[in-house]
């Protein structure tokens, strides 16, 4: 209406005038000449005026498009510039008030460190004209018109408003990655555009395969930001261990990693075909001496090489060649995951120069750290201190540390892979792309010429893929199905046959198929009540359903705990004091054994040990506890963290009522929490062969699979239950299953699936019929109350 328009053409004004307060302030003057100096600024013309080209109507045939893909190296300004321009540019024609951009980012993190920058740059608290939104946090006011958001939270508004409406510009970043995410949102937004001719979709890109994109939205006009680089030297392992007499032997896996790492690198082994060929590729490559010219030493301990056994010492004598011998500048290393960085951050610590708070600074970088240290990372060391950055992929692309001459690369980064044929996802560090070594080595050149230590020969490197295989290609599509199903975009197969890079029919119906398994689709494929619940809970639709199960069974206490376990990672450690002559997985699995009180169940056995930690917390006794018992108090404080979020998601969604206390009343039933940890696991069920004097794990399609050593099922040579459900079913060699409980047929019957398969209220009468196989006179009570909470959701 007028009115509105009104109000709207007025508050664009106070946005100019502030606008041109702040950019004739010293501040904002300092502010604006660094931001000039960023090569983005020479396309700042060009960019405003494709978009305003295509808005005008006048010479709208000229320029039929509403997508444009910028690329330009990390660093160039894409991020806090490119959508900030769009921003200014309409406050400064009086349409500031009308705009609304939103700019989406793979990770919450970066999400949330643009955001604060750009506020900063226009002289503005975060939350003001500027803000961001990720999951479960956000910080934005009803004068917000340019929004960072996860690419997750743009997708979970789509659900909700199909047109995004009052939306003027959405910014897609980093879509070099292809993360999961971002290109089911090109297949959403790209279905959106005919619906809305004034929507402006404005693609970046590190990389110069614009290509690609530009050919999905039919040849869409392309900018490429020439950025300006110092040249940074490559050097690989040959050179390195030439450079710091560093020598590799064949214990080095032991000696790099400690006893615990041996055995996790027993757990990661990669695909032992995939190792044999790099093995080979070394040797090839010494045989037919491309390495001449490198010391026998040298040659002697690439000999030896494998894989595998790049470690933390030979980090360390990296870092320590640097500290020494090279010319002041901060470091960065790559590392594969926040357990490798905080290991190779406590081995530091304890070294003489590394380890010297006068001397080094170490940081770490990663997706979940506190913002305070977020900032520190961006800052200049005080004099003489050198920095150095532990951090993921993550300081890959979305975020520029300037003062960085230094690049340590491990070239492996973690990645979820995905063996359709096997339906099992392994998340495994592998090796990184030509792509990603070289934007890895890029960061060392912002400030001055800069230095890559690449932790591997050069022939190896020759050997990587040239770009990563995107993420919809090699994780299971559950989640996303479930996704897209809640869009109502018709069939699944279809709606994804429009991705960029369509996924295997074969990985579609198997996500489907576990949809229907788990209840959450119907045999026609439309979402059933669970699913359109699962649809709204921003996790995984195993945890979802455990979640909700819990919550509806009364006992989500010891079910947070497990959800939010299997999201973390296994808090049981293994000791990493070698004189300990006993064998470290015994003695830890002798720890967590503690804790199962023989009953079958990694699961219970974690739930027990954090309420010990709970109450020895409240004692003051924590630290002692986790020392005693072979806890990672890390990981328990992760696992608690993470619990509050959990109950914040259910909340959130209205699965819970927001003000009301959750109801705990049968946290203690065992038999129970046992029943939805299987509701929440299935499929993932393995049936007990007992043999003489051993057991065997068979799954439903009749694989056979093992058990991990440090499972508390593990050391029993006879298990009561004819089944185990599971968490995770990882392909090493052979396929290991991870935690599992035991569980009876009638549990495997009324919670395995079938519970809620369908409509929930017409297969409550299937429950009727199996309730007599409860000995467990709780159990019975509970299908009352089970029976009231669900005709209740059902209803609403
Ligand atoms: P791109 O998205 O092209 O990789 P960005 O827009 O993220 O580039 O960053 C552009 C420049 O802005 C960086 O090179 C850096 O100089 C500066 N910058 C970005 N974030 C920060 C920050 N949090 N603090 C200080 N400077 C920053
Ligand atoms: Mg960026």
């Amino acid at each position: 209406s007028s009115v509105m328009e009104k109000i709207l053409q007025r508050k664009s004004i106070r946005m100019r005038n502030l606008q041109r307060t702040w950019q004739d302030s010293p501040e904002g003057v300092k502010m604006l000449n660094f931001r000039n100096s960023l090569p983005a600024y020479k396309e700042k013309d060009g960019l405003l005026s494709a978009i305003a080209r295509n808005q005008s109507f006048a010479t709208y045939h000229l320029r039929p498009h509403q997508v444009i893909v910028i690329s330009g190296e990390t660093g160039c300004g894409k991020t806090t510039q490119l959508p900030q321009y769009v921003l200014e540019s309409e406050i400064e024609s009086g349409r500031g008030a009308f705009c609304n951009i939103i700019c989406t980012q793979p990770r919450r993190i970066s999400a949330m460190a643009v955001a604060e920058r750009v506020s900063a740059e226009r002289g503005e608290n975060l939350g003001e004209t500027v803000g961001y939104k990720v999951r479960l946090e956000g910080m934005k006011g009803k004068n917000t018109h340019l929004l960072f958001c996860t690419s997750g939270i743009l997708l979970r508004r789509l659900l909700g408003d199909r047109t995004l409406n009052g939306v003027t510009h959405v910014f897609v970043d980093e879509i070099h990655e292809r993360g999961m995410n971002e290109d089911f949102l090109l297949i959403v937004l790209k279905d959106l555009l005919p619906r809305r001719r004034d929507l402006r979709l404005i693609l970046m890109s590190a990389t110069l395969n614009a290509e690609l994109f530009s050919n999905y939205f039919g040849g869409a006009p392309t900018i490429h930001i020439p950025g300006f680089t110092y040249p940074v030297r490559a050097q690989f392992l040959e050179d390195i261990l030439e450079k710091t007499g560093y020598k590799l032997t064949s214990f080095n896996q032991i000696d790099d990693y400690g006893q615990e790492k041996l055995w996790k690198t027993q757990r990661q082994l990669m695909p032992r075909k995939r190792k044999n060929q790099i093995t080979a590729l070394v040797e090839d490559a010494l045989q037919n001496s491309s390495f001449e010219g490198y010391s026998s030493r040298a040659r002697d301990s690439l000999a030896s090489w494998t894989p595998d056994c790049i470690g933390f010492n030979l980090i360390e004598a990296v870092l320590c060649h640097i500290c020494r011998k090279e010319r002041p500048g901060a470091v960065l290393v790559f590392m594969t995951g926040w357990d490798d960085i905080s290991c190779l951050r406590d081995q530091l610590r304890a070294h003489p120069l590394l380890g010297d708070p006068n001397r080094v600074l170490v940081l770490t970088c990663h997706g979940s750290m506190a913002t305070s240290e977020q900032k520190l990372i961006f800052e200049n060391p005080p004099p003489n201190i050198r920095k150095i950055v532990l951090a993921t992929n993550m300081a890959e692309a979305s975020i520029t540390i300037n003062d960085i001459v230094f690049v340590v690369d491990c070239g492996k980064a973690k990645e979820t892979t995905y063996d359709a044929l096997n339906n099992t996802p392994c998340l495994l560090p592998s090796w990184i792309s030509k792509a990603s070594a070289r934007q890895r080595r890029g960061r060392a050149g912002r400030v001055q010429p800069g230095e890559c230590y690449h932790l591997y020969p050069r022939c190896v490197y020759d050997a990587f893929a040239e770009y990563q295989l995107p993420e919809l290609l090699r994780t299971p599509l559950n989640s996303l199905c479930l996704q897209i199903k809640s869009l109502q975009v018709g069939s699944i197969g279809e709606f994804l046959s429009a991705a960029l890079q369509p996924p295997e029919p074969l990985t579609v119906q198997n996500a489907v198929e576990f949809l229907k398994m788990i209840g959450a689709l119907d045999e026609q494929e439309n979402l059933t009540n669970l699913g359109r619940y699962l649809s709204v809970l921003p996790v995984d639709p195993k945890l979802g359903k455990m979640l909700i199960m819990g919550a509806v069974f009364q006992c989500l206490d010891p079910v947070l705990t497990v959800v939010s376990g299997l999201s973390v990672r296994d808090p049981f450690l293994l000791p990493q004091d070698k004189k300990d002559f006993v064998s470290p997985v015994q003695l830890a699995g002798t720890a967590k054994s503690r804790f199962s009180a023989k009953d079958y169940s990694d699961h219970m056995a974690l739930v027990r040990a954090y309420e010990g930690w709970k109450d020895a917390e409240r004692e003051g006794s924590a630290y002692e506890y986790c020392w005693r018992n072979f806890l990672s108090a890390q990981t328990l404080q992760a696992i608690h963290s993470l619990r509050k979020q959990f109950s914040f998601i259910l909340k959130d969604s209205g699965l819970l009522d927001a003000d009301s206390s959750i109801n705990n009343s049968l946290s203690h039933n065992q038999p129970l929490v046992r029943a939805i940890i299987c509701s929440g696991l299935f499929p993932g069920i393995a049936s007990v062969v007992h043999r003489e004097k051993s057991l065997s794990f068979k799954t439903m399609d009749d694989g056979q699979v093992l058990l991990y050593a440090n499972s508390v099922n593990a050391k029993y040579q006879t298990i009561p239950y004819p089944w185990l459900v599971f968490s995770e079913k990882v392909k090493v060699n052979t396929v290991f299953i991870r935690d599992s409980t035991g569980v009876s047929d009638s549990v495997l019957i009324l919670f395995g699936g079938t519970l809620i398969r369908g409509e929930m209220a017409g297969h409550l009468k299937v429950l009727d019929g199996y309730i007599d196989f409860f000995m467990d006179p709780s159990l019975t009570e509970c299908y009352w109350n089970l029976k009231a909470e669900l005709d209740n959701l059902v209803q609403r």
